[in-house]
């Protein structure tokens, strides 16, 4: 098929072609309906009343921030959480008119950019509140800053010590530029078997709110949960919740289940590119590290560490092929990898290959993959790189492609 001209692929542009659908043999499928079911599930754990904010920040936790964003709105995410202001801008950018909170501290010479895109502020001192307060004022009263106090219930990286927080509520409610829209916490270890630090934190929290209640404030959203506090208990719903990895469809911890209909949404696709036949005493990839004692064929796999395919996954993980095991031979490369082709099996080159994700096929979960390097799945997902396209499907249509030069919408 055509590949359309350097104008017609413009970044964000729609183009007529599917030309992408016929780019790299590596690319990671993102399940929108599975995303989509997800947010409805986890939105009906939720006590009646509590919203839920769609955290999508590092690109949608790899999954691509601007579909997902849409698609969890459209399925009943009332806010997006984001980590920093260009992904807020980003966001807004698409087109995402809800609520958009940054969660972490923001460089100063941000916020004016970050007001301007309506992007509320996780504030965490007087200083941060002084300067939201400066930027709304530099913009000549046009927009109020939003902001959320944030209060350190435990976790020891931002925010505001709990005895502070009624003087820090106090000194925004003063100033007619801001506004305290909410209060927040994060949980250092919901994700625990035992939760008594997380109570702990609640209750602190609670002690926090009803303090500033008690002083005249009372902002709009008080909020805690993360997808392990959510998941776990009505108890850390307070107004809204923040879940960010199990919409996706991937455990926070080994000790948190997921609910019953959510599913992973991404998984990772390639095509065979070589029949490699090996003899007896031939060694594969850098470092030699696998030796063939018998004839045996292997397959290459283009995708490698730089897609975020971790080279620590060398000799341990497996791919799927043709619904069978195929393990991993030697080290993976910058952009290749080296797989067994199961005896006997009529392998040949262009046949699909599932790296992760599906485990229908054969292949690890992204949750194996993370256990076979020592990781957590929310590093492995956000590991995926750019360069590995995205495939957008939706009631089993492929709706959109992202990849180096941008988000193309591909038309019916
Ligand atoms: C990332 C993040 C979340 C979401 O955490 P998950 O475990 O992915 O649900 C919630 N709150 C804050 C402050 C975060 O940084």
């Amino acid at each position: 098929m055509e590949r359309p001209t350097e104008a017609a692929g413009s970044p964000n542009g729609r183009v007529g072609v599917s030309y992408l659908a016929d780019g790299r043999a590596t690319f990671a499928r993102v399940d929108l309906d599975a995303l989509a079911q997800n947010v409805r599930c986890i939105r009906g754990l939720l006590a009646p009343g509590v919203e839920l904010m769609a955290v999508v920040k590092a690109n949608g936790y790899g999954h691509g921030a601007v579909m997902v964003a849409r698609v969890a709105v459209a399925a009943g995410a009332a806010q997006l959480g984001v980590a920093t202001v260009d992904e807020g801008v980003e966001l807004r950018r698409s087109g995402a008119a809800v609520p958009i909170l940054v969660m972490g501290p923001v460089h100063t010479a941000e916020i004016v950019r970050a007001l301007r895109h309506r992007l509320s502020l996780a504030v965490g001192d007087a200083a941060a509140v002084h300067a939201v307060r400066n930027a709304a004022r530099a913009l000549g009263g046009e927009l109020t800053g939003s902001v959320h106090l944030k209060i350190d219930t435990g976790m020891r990286r931002y925010g505001t010590m709990p005895a502070a927080a009624v003087g820090l509520a106090r000194l925004i409610a003063g100033h007619a530029e801001l506004a305290l829209d909410g209060v927040f916490t994060h949980f250092a270890s919901a994700d625990d078997r035992d939760d008594s630090f997380a109570q702990e934190q609640a209750d602190l929290f609670d002690r926090c709110l009803a303090d500033l209640i008690a002083a005249g404030v009372r902002p709009r959203y008080a909020h805690a949960a993360n997808s392990a506090a959510a998941l776990r208990s009505v108890r850390y719903g307070y107004d809204l919740v923040r879940v960010g990895i199990a919409l996706y469809g991937l455990r926070p911890s080994p000790a948190i289940a997921l609910p019953v209909g959510v599913r992973p949404v991404m998984s990772l696709h390639s095509r065979v590119a070589r029949i490699i036949d090996l003899a007896p005493g031939d060694t594969v990839g850098y470092g030699r590290t696998y030796r063939a004692e018998v004839p045996e064929r292997a397959a290459l796999v283009p995708i490698g560490y730089a897609d975020g395919y971790r080279r620590g996954l060398s000799s341990r993980a497996w791919m799927g092929l043709r619904e069978r095991r195929a393990d991993v031979r030697g080290r993976i490369c910058m952009d290749q990898t080296v797989i067994a082709i199961p005896h006997g099996m009529p392998a040949r080159v262009g046949d699909e290959v599932v790296i992760a994700g599906d485990a229908a096929t054969g292949a690890p979960g992204l949750e194996e993959l993370a256990e076979l390097v020592d990781s957590i799945p929310y590093e492995v997902a956000t590991g995926i790189a750019r360069r590995v396209p995205r495939h957008f499907w939706q009631g089993a249509r492929l709706v959109a492609i992202e990849d180096l030069h941008g988000l193309h919408e591909l038309d019916d």
